[in-house]
């Protein structure tokens, strides 16, 4: 099975109560590795920018505010099938939906405050990995 990087964004309603060490727990378990990881502020503009394929979607709006709302935890997970396996740990979008054991099941307050983010192609995660990693922070 072929080493991805993919990108992760713990959002702020996981920041705000102070889940950054369980949720990366559950990275760690599956066999992901933190290889880079930064806590930032969106300003408006990053946001907009990096959810601007959704600019159509009737929660665009709502969901950059809350993208803004407090800070994140951005960082790169490195594993075999990384985009896949991540996308496994963290569950469906809407929690409800959301299968047991998954973050987005444990910890996720609504569909939109879902506690994280996660590249949905290799494709995209390399873009969303450039978005925010300069290349010196990626060099292990
Ligand atoms: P995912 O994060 O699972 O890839 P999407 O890319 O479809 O989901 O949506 C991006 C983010 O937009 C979601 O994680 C969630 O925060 C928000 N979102 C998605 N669908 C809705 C919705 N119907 N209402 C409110 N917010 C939504
Ligand atoms: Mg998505």
């Amino acid at each position: 099975m072929p080493t991805e990087n993919t990108l992760s964004i713990i959002k702020p309603d996981a920041t705000k109560r102070n889940l950054t060490g369980l949720i990366n727990a559950k990275f760690e378990k599956a066999g992901l590795k933190i290889i880079a990881q930064k806590r930032l502020h969106l300003s408006k503009e990053m946001a907009e920018k990096f959810y601007e394929v959704h600019k159509e979607r009737p929660f665009y709006n709502d969901l950059v505010d809350f993208m803004i709302s407090g800070p994140v935890i951005v960082q790169v997970l490195r594993g075999e099938n990384a985009v896949k396996l991540n996308r496994d740990v963290m569950g469906a979008t809407n929690p409800v939906e959301a299968d047991t054991g998954t973050i987005r099941k444990e910890f996720a307050e609504s569909i939109e405050a879902n506690s994280v983010h996660g590249s949905d192609s290799l494709e995209n995660a390399n873009l969303e990995i450039s978005f925010f990693f300069a290349g010196i922070e990626l060099s292990i």
